[in-house]
């Protein structure tokens, strides 16, 4: 958070209170090397020493109080090891004993019965009973009013180090003085005047002080809302930056000619009337293929909200530009399927689909990469096989990949490299909404189209949560959509760590539906990933012709499979799955004219969360609304896909909780990078002096302007 300067950089070990046996453990322990790490160690929290906490109130077990009462009585109890000093102190609410094992003489004599003391400490249980041990004692006439009114902070701390004194007190002996005492001419500003009076935020100087002993709540607040801001600040700054390099640097093809094949499919072919979401999403993509600018677009739209046709239209525009286009899918089935699809659409036209997966044959695909070196192929469907180095193209134009949260930023590189003079564009597709706020953060570098759209005439899903005892209406209600043409799914949880139990459950449940639904009035089928690909496919193609009422299956079906004729959606231990997974299987049904239904089972003992995700699926189909609850019960580090991009981590940034300082240090980064993008002039020159002097070791900033 500095720029640097020699007292930054000095090692603790020479701070006050410090010394080298403790300098090394606070190494160990908690990487602090020097006075800069030692006050960017922000406290974790803060015992408000403002408040005082009746004893009632203050009998939770943990918790750090400040209580004030009368001294009834204290004496020393137990024997050698149990040998203690036990107090009582009471207040008009309760009483609450305080234990000394050590001290216990000092103690005794430093006690008067009948004074009233104020008592910081922890409260712990013992047996059904509240008590304070080593508490911080103080006459309430004699303190005074300033030690009333202050902050004690709480920081990090490991067993190793409360060992050797490094608790909370031990550390505020050493950064009381610390902080007291900092030379303000150690500390360079970088924001800039302006910037601070908008957002009212003390100086870097003063926002060191109040974060470590703010006088007051307004104060902490103050020196919170500036720390937040430049975590977001600086790393919007730096993925902005980024973005409008590439922008400029990065050429790509130009498809500027809109010819035969994309007239011809828009004008004799689409099966439908685009939406309004896919007509715009579809300028934004030709847009960007037209700039001689590489394009690198996420395109997310809910399940459903038809991404697969705005793919095929940019591919058309890519072979009218005299390039080959590729679609990642991320599992075999969804290839084929893919596959399928797009050779109806195209059906009577002049133009060459083939599919490549580690399924295709060896003659086969000796045959495919030949014609596909030659350009003898416009579009090649595909699994991972697609990514490996055999696989050469004449003219790689366009790549997309779907459902991209099962891909890696590696596998896009590897796309990348397929294009010869210049990378193809690259289109994501995803239909795991994220939340705008995890976006800007994890995705910033991608533009984003969004498709907010379902094609009309889509009868929203009803979503019902069943518990067991409800287990025979629920086969009726199944009963009665097969006897009117439809087709059902039913999933359950396939945890690797329980597969085993897993598919015992699965087993189990399918042998319960066999009884309900008797052979050979109902045909039953079952998928899971104990099987072979060959025995899964042949399911699949049974299902999806008709031939089978009921599919049992564990979540291999989750993504992209397109049946309409199924409309009811069984979600066993729905529990178990967590809000993304419950959307995107959700989203296997309503997918034709029909009302459809997704029917959540549980047990009758949910959990809090559990509880909370099954009411958000009950409540809306909206899969934003359920991406931004996702969010905020799983926390930002466990949504698919951004795992790896390491740029989630804050010292006190909290994406939930801090979103509106997140979109205000975003539009200022946005302002100032397009009012100054060198950032040389003389506002923002600490800006870029803080970057460079953070950021030396990558040079980026050099590197990237
Ligand atoms: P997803 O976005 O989940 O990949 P798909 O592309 O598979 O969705 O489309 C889902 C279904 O909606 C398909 O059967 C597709 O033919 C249909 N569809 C797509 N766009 C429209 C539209 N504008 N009008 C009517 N049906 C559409
Ligand atoms: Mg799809």
């Amino acid at each position: 958070m500095f720029i640097p300067s020699s007292y930054l950089s000095e090692k603790i070990e020479f701070v006050k209170g410090i010394g080298p046996a403790r300098a090394e453990l606070l190494q160990k322990e908690l990487a602090i090397f020097y006075i800069e790490d030692l006050l960017l160690d922000f406290p974790i929290r803060y015992i408000d020493r403002t408040i005082i906490t009746s004893i009632s109130e203050a009998k939770t077990d943990g918790e750090y109080v400040q209580i004030k009462g009368v001294l009834k009585d204290f004496r020393v109890i137990g024997q050698a090891r149990g040998r203690r000093l036990v107090a009582l102190l009471s207040d008009d609410t309760g009483s609450m004993e305080l234990v000394w094992f050590k001290s216990i003489e000092w103690m005794v004599n430093h006690l008067t019965r009948g004074v009233e003391y104020v008592v910081n400490g922890r409260v712990s249980r013992f047996r059904s009973q509240y008590n304070m041990a080593h508490p911080e004692m103080e006459a309430a006439s004699q303190k005074k009013l300033e030690t009333f009114q202050t902050f004690i902070p709480v920081y990090r701390s490991t067993e190793r180090l409360t060992k050797r004194g490094l608790d909370t007190k031990g550390r505020n002996r050493i950064m009381k003085p610390l902080i007291a005492e900092l030379p303000r001419e150690a500390f360079t500003e970088y924001l800039p005047e302006e910037l601070r009076k908008q957002f009212r935020f003390p100086g870097i100087y003063d926002t060191i002080r109040m974060i470590h002993y703010p006088a007051n709540q307004k104060q902490l607040k103050a020196a919170e809302n500036r720390i937040i801001f430049e975590e977001f600040f600086f790393l919007q700054l730096r993925l902005i930056k980024q973005y409008l390099v590439r922008k400029r640097d990065l050429k790509g093809h130009v498809f500027d000619s809109v010819g035969d094949h994309f007239l011809t499919f828009f004008h004799d072919h689409l099966p439908f009337e685009l939406t309004g979401a896919q007509k715009r999403v579809l300028r934004e993509i030709r847009h960007d293929m037209g700039t001689g600018k590489q394009m690198n677009r996420l395109l997310q739209g809910d399940v459903g909200s038809g991404k697969t046709i705005v793919a095929l239209l940019a591919v058309l525009l890519a072979k009218d530009n005299g390039f080959q286009s590729a679609l990642l899918a991320p599992t075999e089935i969804l290839a084929r399927q893919h596959y399928d699809s797009l050779t109806e659409l195209v059906a009577d036209m002049k133009f060459e689909i083939s599919i490549l997966t580690g399924k295709t044959k060896a003659s086969e695909r000796k045959e495919l990469l030949r014609m596909l070196r030659l350009g003898a192929i416009d579009l090649l469907v595909g699994t991972h096989a697609l990514l490996e180095d055999r696989v050469i193209f004449d003219k790689l134009g366009l790549a997309i990949i779907d459902e991209q949260h099962r891909f890696g930023v590696a596998q896009r590189a590897k796309l990348w490299k397929k294009g010869k003079e210049l990378p193809p564009h690259v289109l994501v597709m995803s239909a795991t909404p994220i939340p705008r706020t995890l976006h800007m953060t994890a995705y910033g570098d991608l533009d984003v189209s969004i498709i907010d759209e379902l094609p009309p005439g889509r009868k929203p899903i009803k979503t019902l949560h069943k518990t067991e005892f409800y287990r025979s209406d629920v086969i009726s209600f199944m009963k009665q959509e097969i006897s009117k043409g439809r087709q059902i799914y039913v999933v359950y949880p396939l945890i690797e760590e329980s597969e085993t139990l897993d598919l015992e459950d699965l087993n189990n449940g399918y042998e319960k539906l066999l009884i309900f639904f008797p052979r050979p009035d109902y045909q039953l089928g079952v998928v899971h990933g104990r099987m072979t690909s060959d025995e899964k496919e042949k399911e699949m193609e049974r299902f999806s012709k008709g031939t089978t009422h009921i599919l049992v299956s564990t979540t291999v079906i989750e993504v992209g499979v397109n049946i309409p004729n199924s409309s009811v959606m069984v979600i066993e231990n729905a529990n178990r799955f967590g809000l993304a997974q419950l959307h995107q299987l959700r989203g296997r049904v309503g997918r034709g004219g029909y009302q459809s239904y997704c029917i959540l089972m549980t047990g009758n003992q949910l959990g809090d969360d559990a509880r909370a995700r099954i009411q958000t699926m009950v409540r809306t189909n909206d899969g934003f609304e359920i991406a931004e609850v996702d969010l905020a019960l799983r926390g930002p580090g466990k949504i698919q896909g951004t795992e790896q991009s390491g740029r989630l981590t804050f010292r006190k940034a909290d994406l939930i909780e801090h979103k509106n300082i997140l979109h205000a240090a975003r539009e200022t980064a946005k302002v100032i990078l397009e009012e100054d993008p060198e950032l040389d002039s003389d506002q923002y020159r600490g800006i870029r002096a803080y970057l460079e002097a953070r950021h030396k070791s990558a040079e980026w900033w050099g590197r990237i302007s």
